[in-house]
């Protein structure tokens, strides 16, 4: 037998459980051969933004160096579209003579009919194909006693511990010294890039900031992850949606925290954890309904939404000039930086969706076509939650005050005058509605607000309640 490996969403050598696969079956002796494409056109397709791009191209040369002292003959190949993924993974397979060749599960509609037509083609040649859950540390087995998935997070939640208590966590194996090879090239791709230099690349020095953020920061997580100024929380977003990191690594990290893992530990590890469950229900999610993968609301009810959709109203809340100091804070940090805080997050995709009444697939998209961490299942779950069209958490009725938010979650302003250089000395007084502040100065450099918030809530309740 001769296994080869092919990379997607998981550009790392540790904790790969379809590396570790390739890598049982060949023997130290021999080289895995490794196929990872890149493809402009689907990149395009999906949305992705210029700086996850360049992160990802960051990483590859790093990897690429890495992959070949490790044995791994990777080739990186470019393709025109997805329709040719079957064709490139045949031709590569059959020059390598494989017998087999493993990859980890993508869980998209779309994903998985590529892998569906790869295995096809690959099967005709009576070459096995194997995937493995390397993205998850809990696959989606989960249902709940109706044989149903999960439609809230609490459950979901409670089961997704239960079965770690009782399976324990996924080993990691560590890859047998083999003799290294000649490095693959990274292709120029034609796509745009934005900078991303801000964010580390390399497995090496990103496990180093998950090491460091679990045993130095996590502890605080409880207290401090829903205020944005403090910008406490771990930023490691992007390398677990490039596969860079593995939430394998994560867990294990934190169950040395504690015995009873994973219960028993402090209560910002604890909290932390829940986030990384958070991203394994929304990758269940795509898994176990289809429709998300088509555009479509979780709550089908809810697609009958009449939304207002007025384009000057979009504009403005992307450019960060809605009036409302958070949302525009929040929307200024988006575009500086290709990340936002979480509950910034929140607070615009309320805004926009229930004061502005836009369609939630609107922010969806630029999200996308801006965030570093750009994730399908995790940006999708984001909208769709707060646009009370998605799984349990926020009812419809929930509209936030995006005043009384900003006077919560930045009590002092340091966040919103970090990003809103207008009212960088506006006192913290006035800095969350600063309309009389900025009257009594005769300034007009920050725009007045573009909507009502009571009057718009209103609107957006009668409107939801007629569904
Ligand atoms: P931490 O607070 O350190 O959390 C640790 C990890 O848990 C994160 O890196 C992330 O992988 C996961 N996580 C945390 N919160 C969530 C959540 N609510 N849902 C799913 N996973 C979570 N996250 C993305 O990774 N990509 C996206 O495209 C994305 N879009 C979002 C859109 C909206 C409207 C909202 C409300 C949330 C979105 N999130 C998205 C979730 C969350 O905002 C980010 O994961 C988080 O801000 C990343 O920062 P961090 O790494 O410092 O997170």
């Amino acid at each position: 037998s001769y296994a080869g490996v092919w990379f997607r969403g998981d550009v790392r050598l540790t904790a790969n459980p379809a590396v570790s696969a390739a890598s049982k079956v060949n023997g130290r002796e021999q080289a895995i051969p490794a196929l990872l494409l890149i493809c402009p056109q689907q990149m395009k397709n999906h949305d992705w933004a210029p700086i996850k791009w360049d992160l990802l191209r960051r990483h590859l040369e790093v990897f690429a160096k890495d992959a070949a002292q490790q044995g791994i003959l990777l080739s990186i190949e470019m393709i025109e579209s997805w329709s040719m993924a079957a064709k490139a993974v045949k031709r590569f397979a059959q020059h390598h003579e494989l017998t087999e060749l493993h990859f980890n599960t993508e869980y998209p509609v779309h994903e998985q009919r590529r892998d569906r037509a790869v295995t096809a083609v690959l099967e005709e040649q009576h070459i096995k194909v194997q995937q493995h859950h390397g993205s998850l540390v809990v696959p989606p087995v989960l249902t709940t006693q109706a044989g149903k998935m999960y439609q809230k997070f609490t459950p979901f939640a409670k089961a997704w511990r239960e079965y770690v208590a009782q399976n324990g966590l996924p080993v990691v194996e560590a890859l047998p010294k083999r003799e290294s090879v000649a490095p693959a090239k990274v292709p120029v791709v034609d796509y745009p890039v934005r900078d991303s230099s801000a964010w580390p690349v390399g497995e090496a020095a990103v496990r180093e900031l998950l090491t460091n953020y679990v045993n130095k920061t996590v502890c605080g997580y409880a207290d401090e992850r829903d205020i944005p100024g403090l910008d406490s929380t771990s930023r490691l977003s992007p390398y677990w949606e490039l596969g860079i990191l593995s939430p394998w690594q994560a867990v294990h990290l934190l169950a040395q925290q504690s015995a009873q893992f994973p219960s028993g530990l402090d209560k910002g590890a604890d909290t932390w954890l829940n986030e990384l469950i958070w991203r394994e229900f929304y990758l269940h999610l795509m898994k176990h309904v289809p429709r998300l993968s088509y555009g479509k609301a979780f709550l089908p009810h809810t697609d009958a939404m009449q939304w207002r959709n007025n384009e000057t109203e979009f504009d403005a809340w992307c450019r960060g000039e809605t009036g409302y100091p958070i949302v525009d804070a929040g929307m200024r940090q988006l575009a500086a930086e290709g990340w936002m805080h979480n509950r910034v997050r929140m607070i615009v995709a309320h805004f926009l969706v229930k004061d502005l009444m836009i369609d939630w697939r609107w922010g969806e998209q630029f999200f996308m076509q801006h965030l570093i961490d750009g994730s399908f299942a995790a940006n999708n779950g984001g909208w769709q939650w707060s646009a009370s069209t998605g799984t349990d958490a926020a009812p419809y009725f929930r509209v936030f005050n995006p005043t009384l938010q900003s006077e919560k979650v930045d009590p002092d302003g340091t966040y919103i005058r970090k990003w809103v250089k207008q009212l960088e000395d506006c006192p913290a007084k006035q800095i969350h509605a600063p309309a009389a502040w900025l009257k009594q100065r005769g300034r007009d450099d920050y725009p007045a607000a573009i909507v009502n918030h009571k009057q718009a809530r209103e609107r957006f309740l009668a409107a939801f309640k007629a569904l």
